[in-house]
Parts: structure tokens; C-alpha cells; sequence
């Protein structure tokens, strides 16, 4: 932890934590987060985990509990937030735009699972995403396994589709790219005001997209739901 993140007072964690503030498109990490092996990790986590019950008052030696730091260790390493981990990363197949297609593609209800950065609790929802081939064009499911990725790490939404929308448009060698993410965040349902119903949206674009026409043709799409 840096200095200036343990000199923050509580309140202004708190504040953060609501507002939820990220300063920056790449992900937070130390530079050597992935010096230890996953199991390695699972190991630690599973201990100090276990602390975080012990301390909650909870008695680790029942049978239900006795395997729970365990459980959360690997669902965190191996699971929600797999996306860390470079090595993770979904292998793009990039295709030669052979066929010419040269209008909007759009992939919608892209399923996320991703997880706030500030609570560690759930972020769920769907993401909407187009673009307009130049030379290249990827692979359908590339971008749903994109998505996954960059979800299942600890997460702010609008850093999210940001990540989504640099990477799409560095592979597809264009910027004629849109990221549209609608979700609801348990750390707003669940906890402090507790709104069961609100969600967020964000709307991320690129190159032709700023031209509203191309953004209105997208938005139609998404809201005439088929299949
Ligand atoms: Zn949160």
C-alpha cells in the first residue's frame, strides 16, 4: 500500500466508495502481482480469509464453515477474478475482411459478471457492443470472451467499457467502436441507499460513433430487443 493510501481517513474512503471514483483506464496493480503461482495464492487467501471469519466471530471448526476460506480463495483466484491475470487473456482471432462488410456489426446482451472494486460485491448486467469493420473483423464470441475477461476482475464500470472499447479498437485497427454497458451494482442495492431498482448505464465510442446518427442506429437496435 502506498503511502497516500494509508493516509486517507476513512471518510474519504467511504466517499469514494459511493461516488466510485477511478482515476485511471488500466486496472490498479503492483508490479509483481503475478510473481506467486495461483495455488500459491488460493493458499494465502485461504488464511487469511479464514482470519477475516475467525474474526467475525465465526467458528471455523464447524463442518459447514470449515471449508468456506478455501471455497472463497479459489473462487477469487480462479473465478471472479480471473480476468487479473494476463495469461488469462482470450486469444483474439483476427480475420481479413474478405466479404467487404463494411456497416455496423452490433453483439448485444453480452452477459456481465463482474464484481465493484469498492465493496467487492457483484456487478451484473449486459453489454452492448458494435463496430464498423475497416480491414479486420474478429471473431463473434472474441468479444463476448473479451468482455468476460475484463469483467472478472475487480472492477468500476466506466473503466470497464473503456478497457473493452482500447482493446477492440487496437485489435480491429479502428476507432469506429461503441461499448454500451447496463448493470446493477449490489454495493447500491444492498448496502448504503439500498435501491433496489436503479442501474447504471455507460456509453463509450470511438471514431464514427461520434456522429449521432450512427450512435441513434446502434441505440434502435439494442432497444428492438430480438431474438
Ligand atoms: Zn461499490
Amino acid at each position: 500500500m502506498t503511502n497516500a493510501a494509508q493516509n486517507m481517513d476513512k471518510k474519504q474512503i467511504e466517499l469514494i466508495g459511493d461516488n466510485h471514483i477511478s482515476s485511471n483506464i488500466e486496472t490498479p496493480l503492483l508490479p509483481n502481482a503475478f510473481d506467486k503461482s495461483d495455488d500459491e495464492k488460493i493458499k494465502n487467501i485461504e488464511l487469511y480469509f479464514g482470519k477475516i471469519m475467525t474474526e467475525l466471530g465465526l467458528d471455523l471448526t464447524d463442518d459447514s464453515l470449515s471449508g468456506t476460506p478455501y471455497r472463497v480463495a479459489k473462487m477469487y483466484v480462479k473465478e471472479l477474478f480471473y480476468g487479473l491475470a494476463p495469461k488469462n487473456k482470450p486469444k483474439l482471432s483476427i480475420f481479413e475482411n474478405k466479404y467487404g462488410y463494411k456497416k455496423m456489426l452490433v453483439e448485444q446482451n453480452i452477459t456481465i459478471d463482474s464484481a465493484c472494486e469498492h465493496h467487492f460485491l457483484p456487478i451484473t448486467g449486459h453489454a452492448h457492443i458494435a463496430y464498423i469493420p475497416k480491414d479486420k473483423v474478429i471473431g463473434l464470441s472474441k468479444i463476448n470472451r473479451l468482455v468476460d475477461y475484463y469483467a472478472h476482475r475487480p472492477q468500476v464500470q466506466e473503466r470497464l467499457s473503456l478497457q473493452i472499447l482500447k482493446n477492440l479498437q487496437n485489435v480491429l485497427k479502428t476507432d469506429d467502436v461503441i461499448v454500451m454497458i447496463c448493470a446493477k451494482h449490489l454495493c447500491v442495492s444492498s448496502r448504503g441507499i439500498k435501491d433496489k431498482d436503479s442501474y447504471t448505464t455507460t456509453l463509450e465510442y470511438g471514431g464514427s460513433f461520434s456522429d449521432k446518427l450512427n450512435r441513434d442506429e446502434f441505440i434502435n437496435i439494442i432497444n428492438n430487443q430480438t431474438p
